[in-house]
């Protein structure tokens, strides 16, 4: 029990978080958009990447400039991607579901920093198929802080980061020497961003929770795979990191009730 859980939200603080959910949704696209290309964060300010003309403030609004400008360019009339705008709603939405979950909470701030870090991941996995360290470094650092610090666990949290890595370590060396033995083109099986990332979801989660999300990543990674094939008639590599974040999400949000049925099956 803490000060913040005896403070019930308010509608100020639902809106509150839901603006600042979108403004830093606005800056995840900045970072999903420059950090693969190693360009920085900072500098300059926002562009059309169609013509190039910097933005103004006012059509740089996180969700409502698309919806104002009608998802175009104010001086080049080129549609703009919607990725941007989802990337702000998934954002918003992603805070205020962990609000609803956890209480205006350090949890929740905690969380929100999690939540912002895997849909970074998420969608530069997509774009590029790596996992960039300079996402998943911190997020396993501040995962060992969360679980020591907050929910008050030392060893379970190290040893599950420990094991989501040594578990993606022995997939990656696995596949690479059965790709081998095949004489594959395709050289890398499963990279060890995948390993890294393994790692920071079981510092943030713990063992029970990390054994839900990866669960739950690889039942969606089969359906995907199985979804390539058909499509394609032959196995195409395809990144695991969108998988492994919707199995964390999914995790954080049930993997309690999700661990006590299954423990319930088992135990009987
Ligand atoms: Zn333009």
């Amino acid at each position: 029990m803490t000060i913040f859980d005896v403070l019930i939200p308010s509608p100020l603080v639902w809106s509150a978080v839901l603006i600042y959910g979108a403004l830093i949704g606005s800056f995840l696209n900045v970072v999903i958009h420059r950090v693969p290309r190693e360009e920085s964060i900072a500098w300059p300010g926002s562009r059309c990447p169609h013509c190039m003309t910097a933005l103004s403030w006012k059509d740089n609004i996180p969700l409502l400039s698309f919806v104002l400008l009608k998802g175009r360019c104010r001086s080049c009339q080129a549609s703009i991607s919607g990725r941007y705008p989802l990337v702000e709603a998934l954002n918003a939405g992603l805070y205020v579901a962990l609000l609803a979950a956890f209480g205006p909470t350090l949890q929740f701030l905690a969380l929100a920093a999690l939540a912002s870090m895997l849909l970074a991941i998420f969608w530069i996995d997509l774009d590029t198929m790596y996992i960039l360290n300079v996402l998943t470094y911190p997020g396993i650092a501040l995962g060992i802080a969360y679980g020591g610090l907050i929910e008050g666990r030392w060893l379970p949290t190290l040893a599950a980061a420990a094991a989501g890595y040594a578990l993606f370590w022995l997939i990656s060396e696995g596949s690479r020497l059965y790709l081998k033995a095949i004489k594959s083109i395709h050289e890398d099986g499963m990279g060890m961003g995948d390993a890294k990332l393994a790692a920071m979801m079981g510092a943030w989660l713990g063992p029970e929770r990390l054994v839900v999300a990866l669960f739950a990543s690889f039942l969606l990674g089969s359906i995907i795979g199985l979804a390539l094939k058909a499509r394609s008639g032959k196995s195409e590599p395809f990144p695991f990191g969108p998988a492994l974040v919707i199995g964390t999400f999914a995790s954080l949000f049930a993997g309690e009730s999700i661990w006590r049925w299954y423990m319930g099956f088992l135990v009987g």
